[in-house]
């Protein structure tokens, strides 16, 4: 019994050779096999769905398909493709196919699966948008021929001597029209048709309105398109939709232009005076927000990318400033400090948030003095002495035009409290219609809050593309390989993301040490990250800190993984350690989880996946390989979190 893990290759030959003896009931009759492993095979052909191959010519609606002698039809076996093809022997409606095939071995009974245009898995992915790219390389159709006799010289004998070839995909023409004026013509450099499961992207050469589609059938399925006409998107959406393989349509689509706007995440200084709405979106300036959209303030100030400070629409409940004072302060956003209003009665007729889209906000605050000028600056104003600038008509007009926020008042003695105060006074500074001003702090003075925004994107706003980042326990994702801000707890290093907002993130440190049978009797959950996880009990976790959730976002609590999940992990990290076996951990995985957030490497003789081998063993994986291990010896656990 020893801890080690085994290489899976031992294992495998055995499994092999056991295999092979199974296939002693079933031997083949060397006999009836040509000696140089050559077939021949003659078989006829016939139109499948009234229309089969192939030269696609459009005759009216119809598209009319023939056979043409430079065609190649390819064979299969299960998965196993025979070297060589079938080529028609005239061009015609239907035709004798007839070839000579090698590197695969067939036999009486076998069933052989004739495909075209192109040997291999079927795939729609690269279509260019034309009837003769289609023909080409995307108008599949297969036919299934038994095999009754093979001839001592190799000749295949069909059990029919006609094959009916059956279309893969219904061949589809979209029209791109606009829907604002029901008829100038959309010319798009990108199709993407979605049926809600497979989405198929149509790249032509050139700018067209006409796009011809290869799309596998389906029944009542809800289809979206979008198209890519300059740097505007169109969309279109219909849902009952059915295309029946081996069958034309033409469409003629009106398409929505979608509103384009910048996210908050990718605010720059480019973007101050645009209104934010509730959705994170930033909506040019001075104008309303659309239909759907809530306008929630003015971008005042950006510290950098995706984070800065939004101005508000309205003011908040008036207070002294011993009051503001008192309340949190909040130094996570734009590199400030702010006064967070604690509850509804202060913020009076504005809504609260704490995110905007995806991007985490303070909600309403009171701001710095320097906060202020910087806004005020930005959004234009003019006026103001050598305690700085303070609002005017121009701060005004952002906040008014539009989007119906309320101006700050030009009453010339109506004062706003800044949390700023002055220590050779005593008192704190005001900002009205003329200058900044020093108040008495117990005086009630209006407040004109802001939102401090970013930098952080939320878990469960993850992609592909964040794999990598450190995942904190309030749901914020900070860079790779850096150390999380003051306040923030690092949780682990996102190594998987199955769909948005749904994936595996790796623990920053082992776990207990378990036997693989302890581990598979725990908890199975299958309801993260399409996988099954086996979620450690709270005496396993060693020094993990346990969690259910990080932020708003649900995870599964610490749990072993299946193989296939510590191998994508890996690779996403950018192991470049593989082997015929799979893929494990190296330098550039432990990188992740050491550099600025305090993990400690994998470095363990060996650790547990969930997943079970072949009878008193399981998977395993150390830094050298993936193998076995018997399922009672104690090997380590680098959990995961799915969310
Ligand atoms: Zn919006």
């Amino acid at each position: 019994m020893t801890k080690n893990i085994l290489s899976l290759a031992a294992l495998l030959i055995v499994s092999a050779t056991f295999v092979a003896c199974t296939n002693d009931d079933n031997i083949i009759d060397e006999t009836q096999q040509p000696a140089n492993g050559k077939y021949t095979m003659t078989i006829n052909a016939s139109k499948g769905d009234g229309a089969t191959t192939r030269a696609l010519t459009l005759s009216g609606k119809t598209l009319s398909a023939t056979w043409a002698t430079t065609e190649n039809v390819y064979v299969k076996k299960g998965s196993d493709w025979a070297t060589g093809s079938l080529n028609p022997q005239a061009d015609g409606a239907t035709a004798t196919l007839k070839g000579e095939l090698s590197g695969i071995t067939i036999a009486e009974n076998d069933v052989l699966t004739l495909q075209f245009p192109k040997s291999g898995d079927i795939t729609y992915d690269g279509q260019l948008g034309t009837l003769a790219d289609i023909e080409a390389n995307f108008d599949y159709a297969t036919a299934s021929v038994t095999v009754a006799s093979i001839s001592a010289s190799g000749n295949i004998n069909p059990e029919a001597a006609t094959t009916t070839f059956t279309n893969q995909q219904a061949i589809v023409k979209f029209t791109l029209i606009d829907k604002a004026d029901g008829t100038t013509s959309l010319s798009a450099t990108q199709l993407v048709v979605s049926d809600g499961t497979n989405s198929y992207t149509v790249t032509p050469a050139s700018a067209t309105s006409e796009i011809y589609v290869a799309i596998p059938g389906f029944s009542g399925q809800t289809v979206t398109l979008t198209a890519t006409v300059g740097t505007d998107t169109y969309t279109y959406e219909k849902s009952g939709v059915t295309f029946t393989n081996g069958q034309y349509y033409e469409i003629t689509v009106k398409m929505t232009k979608a509103v384009t706007y910048t996210l908050l995440s990718a605010a720059t200084t480019e973007d101050v005076g645009k209104v934010v709405c509730a959705a994170g979106h930033l909506h040019t300036a001075k104008t309303a927000v659309p239909a759907g959209c809530t306008a929630v303030g003015i971008l005042g100030k950006v510290t950098e990318t995706g984070c800065g400070l939004i101005l508000a629409l309205q003011d908040a409940t008036s207070q002294t400033w011993n009051t503001i004072n008192g309340w949190t302060s909040v130094t996570t956003y734009a590199g400030t400090t702010l006064k967070v209003l604690p509850d509804a009665a202060a913020h009076g007729s504005l809504t609260s948030y704490t995110t905007l889209g995806t991007t985490a906000v303070s909600d309403w605050a009171v701001a710095q003095k320097s906060d202020y000028e910087a806004i005020f600056t930005n959004l234009g104003s003019t006026t103001g002495d050598s305690d700085g600038k303070t609002y005017d008509a121009n701060v005004n007009a952002y906040i008014t035009t539009g989007v119906g926020g309320t101006a700050i008042s030009d009453d010339y003695y109506h004062y706003y409290w800044s949390t700023t105060e002055d220590d050779w006074s005593g008192k704190a500074w005001t900002f009205y219609p003329h200058f900044w001003r020093l108040d008495y702090k117990t005086t009630s003075n209006s407040v004109r809050p802001v939102l401090g925004f970013g930098p952080a994107k939320l878990l469960s706003a993850a992609t592909a593309s964040d794999v990598g980042k450190v995942v904190c326990a309030d749901g914020h994702l900070r860079d790779a390989k850096t150390a999380v801000p003051a306040g923030g707890t690092a949780v682990g290093i996102l190594g998987k993301v199955t769909e948005t907002g749904h994936g595996l993130i790796l623990a920053l440190q082992d776990a207990s040490n378990q036997t693989w049978t302890t581990i598979n009797g725990w908890t199975s959950t299958t309801d993260y990250a399409s996988t099954t996880l086996k979620v450690l009990p709270d005496d396993a976790r060693g020094s993990l800190t346990g969690y259910t959730a990080l932020g708003a976002t649900a995870v599964s609590n610490w749990a072993v993984a299946q193989k296939s999940d510590y191998e994508a992990i890996f690779i996403n990290l950018g192991s470049t350690n593989s082997d015929s076996n799979g893929t494990t951990y190296d330098g550039n995985v432990n990188a992740y989880i050491t550099t600025g957030v305090g993990g400690t490497a994998m470095s363990a003789p060996s650790y547990w996946s969930a997943t079970e081998f072949y009878g008193v063993n399981a998977l395993a994986f150390n830094s050298v390989l993936w193998g076995y291990s018997e399922k009672t010896n104690s090997l380590s656990v680098r959990p995961v979190l799915g969310f």
